[in-house]
């Protein structure tokens, strides 16, 4: 299964294609992780990145679609993936399209700006391997530490409040569009972010098989 996670910043894409990636046994593939962790290495990449991250921008098309493109040529994603922050511009559609790749699914999780705003005040990151937590809906054993590393949690820079407000923007303006570019295939099924993970889940479950 070939497939894509839609949705504002914040929505639970994330937290969404960890439990399919279980599921299906196919990777979930974050452009967002695979940019934080070359920011973490000082790479030539992360450098170029870093400061549309740190201020809401979209990082350019051209450097995510080089880092997809590699990244799904890897044996890995020969039975399938799951694309969770990409595409997030129109063409970086067309360039998935150009690359021959069909799309099984698109699910577009839906939460409104409102809770978006208050969600993201509640995430945390571990600063060492990049996994992502919730205090509220996806806490770390402790609250304090990283489950898989021991390392202290930290917010994530750009998920301040003045940062959040530009994504969201940002977000309705350059990604929004794709709901309709991915309507007209048949393969958009819309899930309705819940206040409990398990309720987002059975829901999107249910949309891959709908
Ligand atoms: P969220 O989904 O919570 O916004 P991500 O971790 O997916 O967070 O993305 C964080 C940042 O990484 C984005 O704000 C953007 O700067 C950059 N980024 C991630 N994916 C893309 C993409 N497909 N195109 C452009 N920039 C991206
Ligand atoms: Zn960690």
């Amino acid at each position: 299964m070939k497939l894509i996670l839609l949705g504002a910043p914040g929505a639970g894409k994330g937290t969404q294609a960890e439990v399919i990636c279980e599921k299906l046994s196919i990777p979930a593939i974050s452009t967002g992780n695979i940019i934080r962790e070359a920011l973490r290495n000082s790479t030539e990449l992360g450098l170029k990145a870093k400061s549309y991250m740190d201020s809401g921008k979209l990082v350019p098309d051209d450097v995510v679609i080089e880092i997809i493109r590699e990244r799904l040529s890897k044996e890995d994603c020969k039975n399938g993936f799951i694309l969770d922050g990409f595409p997030r511009t129109v063409p970086q559609a067309e360039a998935l399209d150009r690359m021959g790749i069909v799309i099984d699914r698109v699910i577009d999780i839906e939460v409104p700006d409102e809770k978006i705003e208050a969600r993201m005040s509640g995430r945390r990151v571990c600063g060492k391997c990049g996994a992502s937590y919730h205090i509220d809906y996806k806490p770390s054993r402790d609250g304090v530490t990283c489950d898989a590393c021991g390392e202290k949690l930290v917010q994530r820079k750009d998920d301040a409040p003045e940062t959040v407000r530009e994504r969201l923007r940002v977000y309705h303006e350059q990604t929004e569009p794709l709901k309709d570019y991915y309507r007209g295939t048949g393969k958009l099924r819309v899930v309705i972010g819940q206040e409990e993970v398990a309720d987002t889940t059975r829901e999107t479950l249910k949309a891959l098989e709908a």
